[in-house]
């Protein structure tokens, strides 16, 4: 694998007319970082602070939070890592953490997890947030916030870092030089607010796996499921479209970091529909680069706009002629 990832690396993503797309790595422990110099990405787009509480026995302290995320700067060194807040509950079961009526749930992909646990246990986010900012001492931090369906969750989350902010200052500790929030795209409910949300945050990203069993009502878990949903459908691919017109002519820097950013033609129909950052896991960094550097993004975007607007039979096989026919 090290010797596909060094063939590779140093291909730089520029589609045919001369666009640099991002492409970013998801990451979760100090291990994944090593990736990052492996495969050339451009940084971490999404790290799931949650591994760390998986693999900890006990709540993992604020001192083990900030060193875990000092090091992960470290290692990133100029190259950005937007961290998650803590994506636990629902499947992710911690034995440390237990809901309060001590009941499993009958749909925990739709229950209480991710900013819904954090929001109301909310001791755990204030120590997230205070690691994440010392952790950021002196540098840009990035917070983004999973699962996130209507824009006041993310005013709440904020409002906890606010706080610690205050706290740290006061403490006249090192601050961050800046601090740029997101929040994740993948509660269905989110897209039709993103007008109310967009002056409030610097990126969004969608998290297709989760937006798509939403979208779907599809368990992405159920093996019987899998085959049944395809990423390309048109539902997904217009809900896309509307997502990325939804925070056009704002600031806010838009990207994938679900699975589907790092499939070939996948990836084709995000760029096909304005997309230009993608955090994909780390094997698919070297297709997915050569993939965008055979790519006219002009040409891509204008076909795309069309088979949103009237559908072709099998979407899959269309993108895919289209690629075949031009070398792709
Ligand atoms: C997603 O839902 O697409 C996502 C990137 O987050 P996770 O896979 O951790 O739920
Ligand atoms: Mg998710």
């Amino acid at each position: 694998r090290q010797a596909v990832y060094a063939a590779l690396r140093d291909v730089e993503p520029v589609s045919r007319d001369g666009v640099r797309v991002k492409v970013m790595i998801n990451a979760g422990l100090r291990e994944d970082m090593a990736n990052l110099s492996l495969t050339g990405a451009d940084g971490i787009g999404l790290f799931r602070t949650e591994f760390q509480f998986l693999v900890s026995a006990t709540l993992p302290q604020r001192e083990r939070q900030t060193r875990l995320y000092r090091d992960v700067l470290e290692a990133a060194g100029d190259k950005p890592v937007m961290f998650r807040t803590v994506d636990i509950g629902g499947d992710k079961i911690l034995p440390y953490l237990r809901h309060d009526d001590g009941e499993g749930e009958e749909n925990p992909a739709m229950g209480w997890r991710a900013l819904r646990v954090a929001l109301e246990r909310d001791g755990l986010l204030k120590v997230q947030a205070r690691a994440l900012l010392e952790a950021g001492g002196g540098r840009t931090l990035n917070v983004m916030f999973p699962m996130v369906a209507e824009p006041w969750e993310f005013d709440a989350a904020k409002a906890v870092f606010d706080g610690q902010l205050a706290y740290l200052r006061s403490q006249k500790k090192l601050l961050p030089e800046a601090i740029r929030y997101g929040v994740m795209l993948e509660v269905p409910s989110l897209a039709e607010q993103l007008d109310l949300l967009a002056p409030k945050i610097s990126f969004l990203s969608i998290g297709t796996n989760d937006l798509t069993q939403f979208l779907f009502a599809a368990d992405r878990a159920n093996p019987k499921l899998a085959e049944r949903y395809d990423w390309l459908s048109p539902a997904i691919l217009r809900f896309l479209r509307r997502a990325v017109r939804g925070v056009e002519g704002s600031n806010v820097d838009i990207g994938v970091c679900g699975e589907m950013g790092g499939r070939r033609l996948e990836a084709l129909a995000l760029l096909g529909l304005g997309i230009t950052r993608l955090s994909i896991t780390p094997a698919a960094v070297g297709p997915i680069k050569e993939l965008i550097g055979r790519v006219d993004l002009r040409a891509i975007r204008e076909a795309m706009d069309g088979w949103l607007d009237s559908p072709p039979e099998n979407m899959r096989a269309t993108l895919a002629n289209w690629a075949v026919e031009r070398g792709i």
